[in-house]
């Protein structure tokens, strides 16, 4: 990675919208920078990775896919913390991997649970060097569980170079990209707080799904970062996490979340073949290049030609397009009548959401009466127009609200717990079944 463009990427935030050219590229991090720092964790790696670390200690080509194999099942089917649990591995391959590797996860910071039983990690990932001045990245992953589903809300940066108004996460400078293997130990490190291995059963009071369901059921990339700017990562990471001998889950339940960068929805739709949810928030351009910086490049337009061509999409692939409501902003009956005008022809849903406002935010929500009214008007017309209920209010468990919030939390934590004092919700926007 050139050093410049990660100075560029640690500018302040709040930069001028029109040098989005200079923002697309965020620092990577790769394996070797990571290996500086000693025994490097096997979790979360892509079956060509964990092959590559087999023929990094010696073991035989003729042996490494076989030894992969069984790698991949004890980490991603058994939940394996080490090797010493791999009873088919033997003594000498187990030894030659505990020098070299671990099976460490992410550290696990923070715990907090909402009374809905949301939960939020602060997650620690390894130190990488200069890219994170020896501390290690922090990021945030939230669970929401409901009765039929369990929806893991993942991280694809650490901050986010993009500036959208309403969303806090994007008052936080860029530090870099995650790798692929550090998004999918998101979703072990969850399998392991609710006990979601074989053999294993979720600590006491736990809220997991009732009806049989998987644990971690959706993915949502909905956690800090635009996804799409860590495109060969996220689609990795979506390859681990949907592996039918591994982690298991079901490409249409996992969903990314994009403010609009068109140029990689052809390979997102086709490399990853998962669900796409769009942050439109505005019906104008000159308030979606308010709202959506990224919209004076890829505008309205532009955008929804692109969401027609999804590679996939079809009434039973529908795309998501998620719509904030701010009061007196973006919350008319016109602009719902031309919300539906707008998406003709697109198989869709719409997620309105009820803004949260956050300490600095400039918007207030909208009343509940016009949010019910919007949701009519775009109901009316055959579009699904969930309002999504705010989840994990009281930790603060937030898209757009996620790490900085945490900092604040500790010093103020709580007393603003005690105070009951939540300035944001979470929203379950999980893939339809
Ligand atoms: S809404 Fe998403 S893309 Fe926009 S600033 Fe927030 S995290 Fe970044």
């Amino acid at each position: 990675m050139a050093s410049a463009s990660f100075d560029t990427a640690r500018r302040e935030r709040r930069a001028d919208p029109s040098s989005l050219d200079a923002i697309e590229k965020a620092p990577e991090v790769r394996p070797e920078a990571m290996a500086a720092t000693g025994r490097t964790s096997l979790v979360g790696l892509t079956r060509f990775a964990l092959t590559e670390r087999l023929a990094a200690i010696g073991v035989p080509e003729r042996e490494q896919r076989m030894r992969s194999g069984q790698l991949w099942h004890w980490i991603n089917v058994r939940g394996a913390a080490s090797f010493e649990a791999m009873t088919n591995v033997g003594k000498g391959l187990k030894a030659q991997l505990a020098e070299a590797y671990t099976l460490d996860r992410p550290e696990v910071v923070s715990e907090q649970v909402s009374r809905d039983g949301t939960r939020k990690w602060l997650l620690r990932m390894p130190p990488t060097g200069r890219h994170d001045h020896n501390r290690g990245a922090e990021i945030e992953c939230v669970y929401i569980p409901a009765n039929d589903r369990g929806t893991l809300c993942v991280s694809s940066q650490v901050g986010c170079t993009l500036t959208c108004s309403f969303c806090h996460t994007g008052t936080q400078r860029l530090v870099r990209n995650l790798s692929a293997q550090e998004i999918t130990a998101q979703l072990v490190v969850a399998r392991d707080r609710l006990g979601d291995w074989p053999g294993q059963t979720p600590p006491k009071g736990t809220f997991v799904p009732v009806d049989g369901s998987r644990f971690v059921s959706n993915i949502v990339f909905m956690g800090m970062g635009e996804p799409l700017y860590n495109v060969d990562n996220v689609i990795d990471a979506i390859g681990v996490m949907s592996d039918h001998e591994g982690l298991g889950l079901s490409r249409r339940r996992i969903t990314v979340s994009t403010s609009g960068v068109v140029p990689h929805f052809e390979r997102l739709g086709i490399d990853a073949n998962a669900m796409l949810a769009i942050s439109l928030h505005a019906v104008r351009d000159d308030l979606r290049d308010e709202l959506v910086p990224l919209n004076r490049k890829y505008p309205i337009r532009t955008l929804l030609d692109a969401c027609r061509n999804y590679p996939g999409v079809s009434n039973a692939r529908r795309i998501t397009f998620e719509y904030v409501m701010l009061k007196g902003v973006n919350d008319s009956d016109a602009e719902a009548r031309e919300l539906v005008r707008l998406l003709k022809g697109i198989p869709a849903k719409i997620n309105l959401i009820p803004f949260n406002p956050w300490p600095g935010s400039r918007y207030e929500c909208s009343d509940w009466e016009r949010i019910e009214r919007f949701s009519e008007i775009v109901f009316n017309a055959g579009y699904a127009s969930p309002v999504r209920t705010p989840r994990g209010r009281d930790i603060l468990a937030a898209c757009g609200q996620l790490k900085s919030e945490t900092e604040k939390l500790r010093a103020r934590a709580r007393l603003m717990l005690e105070d009951g004092i939540g300035a944001e919700g979470v929203y379950a926007a999980a893939a339809d079944d």
